[in-house]
């Protein structure tokens, strides 16, 4: 590719709104555009790398025979209200009528459209298992798309799903899918860790994701390095405190003027944070989005709700609830703002955190204007309609498994698999026959790659302050031929000369031939961060060029010959990135 005949806009100012140095790199580098909020456009050096991303997640996936099919991204809404998610899901469904007036949506995801195909395409156990796949565009109405292709309206993902016969099946095809992905990232390069993740809106009952480690990842990971626990915040356990043994007190209402928060109770009445309970309210809503349930949560005063925890305790969608108005919701339950506590309150449901059970001698709100209640003892005084973990794990929390503290680090979700089990396979009625003619619903999986994500997490992690420095196995081109005098015939005619040996030995290459002053090429070169770069220049008369790497600061001058050799072999060592899987285990390189 001759970059005197391609077009390349590469930019010195980045967006002002971009604040991510994966964003601003990828719009400087002219690899991607943005159209309107959340829409981009790949140009030419974008979408190859995109296509390289995708080609590793096929190849990953053919190998353990998941079957690559095609989909539409329109589905009908028909699809959707079978499974009850045309309802459930919420605002990021991007719903589309039709000229009839008929609903559709754009697919966010295709658990119902694949368990519609495979309903009316396979009905015997001889067939099982199987799984599909495909790459294809989804559409998410995010409210808040930002980080450039971090979180987007329409992205490309890959999506697969399994079905199988038992759980145990489930199980092989779920594993199977987890080393697929680890073999994935580790091809592109990422450094990433492998957490256990809440199921949320697709349901079902496992869950991974996997992260790419980075400071302005929006996923939160708690992580033990002693025995390997590593969940999101939003799933981490957390394990309860024992409760101190004292005498139950009897309860006393004090006086504590102005003390609205926590600590301005606790400081006021000089008790330490743990002896306080902290009172949260939320309004639930029902399918219509009409109010439905008042709810008040209880947790100790030095812990934090867990906002997934609460809605799986309630069993519904995490947009049908929210912070509650406390000065409306008082008159209802008897609370009172910035008093509530949990005796004496009604027409509403009391979740308690696990960890008050046992706990005596607490203070509480009083659902009295400035005043506090001592002497609180849970069973005695009050108790939860639903009493379960609704806390979150935090730094330095005991880890739930071996007690040691937990560590925190930021990652980017760059995949999730889950474990769905019978949900769609029953709502949707789909089911093989056994041996005996007994119709069974398959056990599904499903497994999502953020192929666009994957891109930009690849760059957030290989980058400098001069550009990216792609890993061969996506990078656009493997490598640059910069020429610095363009007019120079010989040192044209040599370049041009690499780039047919090199191309003739599969290497990809793009001579930057460009009536530009050298400058202006080597700064592209570093910003586009092509991992090779061979400068033919004044030596071109003798044969002689440079040979430098994207990662590495110093060059050598040598042979145009060795230069060609050297990059080939640099290709077939790294070029598919599988020269990483040293660092993968026999399990997983074993996993077909
Ligand atoms: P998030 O929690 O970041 O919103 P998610 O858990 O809803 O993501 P999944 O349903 O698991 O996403 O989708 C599979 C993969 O698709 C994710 O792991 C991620 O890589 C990618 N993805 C999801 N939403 C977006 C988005 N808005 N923009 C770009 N990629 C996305
Ligand atoms: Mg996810």
């Amino acid at each position: 590719m001759r970059l005197s005949k391609t077009h390349l806009k590469t930019l010195r100012e980045a967006p002002s709104d971009a604040v991510l140095e994966s964003h601003k790199l990828l719009v400087r580098a002219n690899m991607i555009r943005q159209e309107a909020a959340g829409l981009y456009m790949f140009p030419k050096l974008g979408y190859r790398t995109i296509r390289k991303v995708e080609q590793i997640v096929r190849e990953e996936m053919d190998y353990i025979d998941c079957q690559e099919v095609y989909m539409p991204h329109v589905n009908p809404a028909e699809l959707w209200q079978e499974t009850g998610r045309w309802y459930a899901y919420g605002p990021e469904l991007w719903r589309i009528k039709d000229r009839n007036g008929n609903d559709f949506i754009l697919n966010p995801t295709c658990e119902e459209m694949f368990t519609d195909f495979v309903r009316k395409e396979w009905s015997s156990y001889k067939e099982l298992p199987f799984s599909l796949y495909h790459i294809q565009f989804k559409y998410r109405d995010e409210s808040r798309p930002r980080y450039g292709l971090l979180r987007t309206r329409e992205f490309i993902m890959k999506d697969a799903y399994s079905f199988d016969a038992t759980e145990e099946d489930l199980h092989t095809a779920y594993m199977r899918q987890y080393h697929a992905y680890e073999k994935v990232f580790t091809r592109c390069g990422l450094d990433y860790r492998i957490v256990e993740a809440d199921n949320g809106p697709i349901g079902g009952s496992k869950s991974h994701e996997f992260s790419a480690l980075s400071d302005w990842g929006e996923s939160d990971i708690l992580y033990c390095d002693e025995c390997g626990m590593a969940a999101t915040v939003e799933r981490a356990e957390c394990s309860d405190e024992a409760p101190v043994k004292e005498e139950m007190q009897p309860t006393e209402v004090v006086f504590t003027p102005g003390t609205k928060t926590i600590e301005d109770v606790c400081n006021y009445l000089k008790l330490p944070v743990e002896k306080s309970i902290k009172a949260l309210m939320f309004t639930t809503y029902d399918t219509d989005l009409n109010p439905k349930d008042n709810v008040v949560c209880f947790v100790r005063g030095d812990r934090q709700l867990n906002m997934t925890k609460l809605v799986n305790a309630l069993d519904i969608p995490a947009h049908y609830i929210e912070f509650a108005d406390e000065d409306i919701m008082g008159p209802i339950t008897g609370s009172v703002a910035g008093f509530t506590g949990p005796i004496g309150l009604k027409n509403c449901i009391v979740v308690v955190d696990s960890e008050l059970v046992g706990t005596v001698n607490m203070c509480a709100g009083a659902n009295k204007e400035d005043h506090h209640m001592l002497g609180v003892c849970y069973g005695r005084d009050y108790k939860g309609d639903i009493v379960t973990d609704i806390k979150e794990l935090q730094e330095g929390d005991p880890c739930p498994h071996c007690g040691k503290p937990v560590k925190f680090r930021r990652g980017i979700e760059v995949g999730q698999i889950f474990k769905l089990g019978l949900k769609y396979s029953e709502s949707m009625n789909a089911t093989f026959k056994d041996e005996n003619g007994e119709d069974h619903p398959y056990w599904m999986g499903c497994y999502g790659i953020g192929v666009s994500r994957t891109m930009q997490a690849v760059v957030e992690q290989h980058h400098d302050d001069k550009g990216i420095i792609w890993p061969l196995s996506v990078a656009p081109y493997h490598v640059i031929v910069t020429v610095i005098k363009s007019q120079d015939e010989t040192q044209l005619n040599l370049a041009y000369d690499i780039e047919k040996k090199l191309e003739a030995m599969g290497v990809e290459v793009m001579v930057d031939d460009r009536d530009e002053r050298p400058g202006v090429k080597f700064n592209d070169a570093d910003l586009i961060g092509i991992p090779i770069r061979i400068t033919v220049g004044k030596l071109a008369g003798e044969g002689k060029v440079e040979y430098k790497l994207r990662r590495e600061d110093d060059h050598e001058v040598m042979s145009a010959e060795e230069a060609i050799a050297k990059a080939k072999a640099l290709v077939d060592l790294e070029g598919d990135g599988r020269y990483l899987f040293k660092n993968l285990s026999e399990e997983t390189l074993n996993a077909h």
